[in-house]
């Protein structure tokens, strides 16, 4: 086994067990980001000086006796629009090209004070609008189970990074599925927490009703672990929930007995991969055989999701991204020959087409005359969505569901973005309703991974957690490595 292959609770035990020392840690995982970089293309930034200097601390720590975090010394990767004081954070945007923070984020804080390792910035859809991380102004990265289809995305880097053993945990950050979606890609585990459970600071915004930083790694235990980290009040994020944080990791336990799974029947009909869906089914069966009780619900506004989402998100980004017109940070033109016209042309160069596409679409739902036909309408229709989980949550305790309809898709460009935009109908209303949702692998289609997604109630991570948990021990999906597979592996 290689080290980059283990996971953060192995690799800590190592570390404990003065097996190995995270200096060396973190420069194995560096040698295989050399290997594989040119392939994947996983990162925007790498910040080696600062990872191992923090790693020789961890070191010295250890050598002295001293008790550490289990996260201290393991080496991970940051999504990069999640704020790191003095390492460029560019959301993989032209505008924020050279941006480099004065603060971190609340979570780096949280992190830095588990003394673990920043190997450096993921690459993502540019300003995480997006599923397949195409839209980086840095180039796409590629997915290591078949180096020819996409990683998903927004948070694609992130997730290509653990595929690809280019980090041992990473962060992404779920607006519409960018956790969870990419997790799928990549056969990794990827958990979007409940809206509030973790603090929005310092995380660029996008859709800021919607947004939730989360990890992504290679099982559940790990996950569990950076939730531990990561989670807890900040009073800098006024959503921000004050809630006590459980200990994640108390909620593995392998035992689904008497547990009520439902099954929305809307996320198993047209749509969906039958290849995908066989493979979900197989879960099912499996849940079944472990005691779980399966039932049958109904989620009915599920088809106004997206539509809705393509109407609230861009709202939100329209006004979020505002704020770059080339005065205060961000890209500037500098031909230009007034102030009116130094903020055009440095909004129309410093941003892609996506991201323009979506700020227009928001500026159009907004603006007056069309807010009360677009933009109420959704919130209502959020609001309906919101309540078919209330209705759902009395019969069962958690949802089973596809994480997506598809596996990993060509990277051909073939796909429309309407087409793609509907792809994320099987994530979209969790963000909605702000529950929380984790992905875990569970099968194969065509050499890729599929991903399940299992859906809790309100804060209720713990039950999603355990049902995690007991089913990537009773399987094993989670420890089949990505090939690096397809054409450009030469
Ligand atoms: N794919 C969705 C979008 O393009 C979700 C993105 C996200 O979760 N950040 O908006």
């Amino acid at each position: 086994m290689k080290l980059y292959e283990l996971t953060a609770h192995e690799l800590h035990d190592k570390l404990m067990g003065r097996e190995i020392s995270s200096v060396e840690l973190t420069n194995a995982l560096y040698e295989r980001i050399d290997e594989v970089e040119d392939k994947v293309n996983a990162y925007v930034t790498l910040d080696k000086e600062n990872a191992l200097a923090q790693a020789a601390k961890v070191d010295a720590k250890i050598a002295k006796g001293e008790s550490i975090s289990v996260l201290a010394g393991i080496p991970g990767g940051i999504k990069d629009n999640i704020s790191t004081k003095g390492l460029r954070t560019t959301c993989s945007s032209k505008m924020l090209g050279n941006f480099i923070p004065i603060y971190d984020a609340h979570v780096i804080e949280r992190l830095r004070a588990d003394e673990t390792i920043f190997l450096g910035k993921t690459n993502m859809d540019e300003f995480a609008m997006g599923s397949t991380t195409e839209s980086s102004y840095f180039g796409v990265t590629r997915n290591p189970w078949n180096l020819e289809r996409v990683p998903g995305g927004s948070s694609g880097g992130s997730a290509a990074a653990i595929a690809a053993g280019e980090a041992i945990w990473t962060l992404g950050s779920d607006t519409g599925g960018s956790i969870r979606q990419p997790a799928s890609f990549n056969g990794c585990v990827g958990i979007k927490p409940t809206y509030g459970r973790v603090s929005r600071y310092g995380c660029v915004a996008f859709a800021s009703s919607l947004d939730q930083i989360g990890p992504i790694t290679k099982d559940v235990t790990d996950a569990a672990i950076v939730l531990n980290s990561i989670c807890g009040k900040d009073e800098q994020d006024s959503t921000s929930l004050n809630v006590e944080v459980p200990d994640f990791t108390k909620a593995l336990v392998q035992n689904v007995k008497g547990l009520r799974i439902g099954l929305p029947k809307e996320y198993f009909g047209e749509g969906i991969d039958p290849r995908v869906k066989s493979e979900v089914e197989k879960a099912v069966k499996k849940y079944e055989e472990l005691g779980a009780a399966i039932v049958e619900v109904s989620l009915p506004h599920t088809e106004y999701a997206v539509i809705t989402y393509y109407i609230i998100a861009p709202a939100e980004a329209s006004a979020n991204l505002a704020r770059y017109d080339g005065v205060r940070y961000g890209y500037r033109n500098l031909e230009a020959k007034s102030a009116a016209e130094m903020v055009t042309l440095s909004r129309t160069e410093g941003f892609g087409a996506e991201v323009r596409r979506r700020i227009m679409l928001g500026t159009y739902v907004l603006s007056s005359g069309y807010y009360d036909a677009y933009y109420n309408k959704a919130m209502k229709v959020r609001t309906l969505i919101r309540r078919d989980f209330e209705e759902a949550f009395q019969k069962c305790d958690l949802l089973l569901t596809p994480t997506s309809p598809v596996v990993a898709y060509p990277i051909d460009g073939k796909m429309d973005p309407l087409s793609i935009y509907m792809l994320d109908v099987t994530t979209i209303p969790v963000n909605m309703a702000g529950l929380p949702g984790i992905s875990i692998p569970c099968g194969f289609v065509d050499g890729l991974p599929v991903g399940m997604q299992l859906i809790g109630k309100v804060l209720d991570e713990a039950t999603i957690l355990r049902a995690a948990y007991t089913f990537e021990q009773a399987t094993g999906y989670h420890k089949v490595f990505a090939p690096l597979g397809g054409k450009h592996n030469d």
